[in-house]
């Protein structure tokens, strides 16, 4: 057919970015979608046979209406599986081997959460608010909390103005070349003392030879 209206001379289809997403992400998208750990929501543990018809982009989730809602209150980004378009890069990050989905995101924000922690379903809007907020906003059960404090490294700083008061390595250590040199100062004060003698002396000596 192609090959016919080529032949006639016919323009080819424009390739204009239709407004819908291909048939090929459609396909990835459904199939991430339906994953078992997608058929459940990640916040109110809701179940959905056929997998959810919204997605928490921003923390890249299959999420339930009322999670969603929840979300879009705190301008998390949602998108629809049916009416929103797709690229294949957004549906790609929702796999779990690029760090999406929803047993990635329970791993990376979920792992100290217990049961009486969570928003039961049929919850006011507002309890779905107050847990995402800490789920994902304090991130208060998030499993790998980075160290809040920084130890040692403000203080290090200030070091060389009051290097008596620190007890740390490399200051004691200048602190010590400090003292050597100052010895040697010293050594070479009282050794210029006796050069005078000394140089007589061996002037006398050369002198002497
Ligand atoms: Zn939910």
């Amino acid at each position: 057919m192609f090959q016919l209206l080529a032949a006639c001379g016919l323009p080819e289809e424009p390739v204009m970015a239709p407004p819908e997403t291909d048939k090929a992400t459609e396909k990835e998208l459904q199939r991430i979608r339906r994953l078992p750990e997608n058929r459940v929501c990640p916040n109110c543990l809701k179940e959905e046979s056929l997998g959810f018809s919204a997605v928490c982009t921003t923390f890249k989730t299959f999420i339930c209406h009322d999670c969603k809602s929840a979300h879009q209150s705190f301008s998390h980004r949602c998108k629809s599986i049916q009416m929103s378009v797709w690229t294949l890069e957004e549906v790609k990050a929702l796999d779990d081997c690029n760090g999406g989905g929803n047993a990635a995101a329970v791993r990376k924000y979920l792992g100290k959460v217990t049961p009486k922690d969570r928003v039961k379903q049929g919850s006011t809007l507002e309890l779905y608010k107050r847990f995402i907020q800490r789920a994902y906003v304090d991130q208060r059960w998030a499993d790998d909390q980075p160290e809040v404090s920084v130890p040692e490294a403000p203080q290090a700083l200030p070091a060389p103005s009051s290097p008596e008061t620190v007890e740390e390595p490399r200051s004691r250590s200048r602190k010590g070349r400090h003292r050597k040199r100052r010895e040697k100062a010293a050594n070479l004060q009282s050794d210029s003392v006796q050069v005078a003698p000394d140089g007589l002396w061996q002037h006398d000596l050369r002198s002497a030879t």
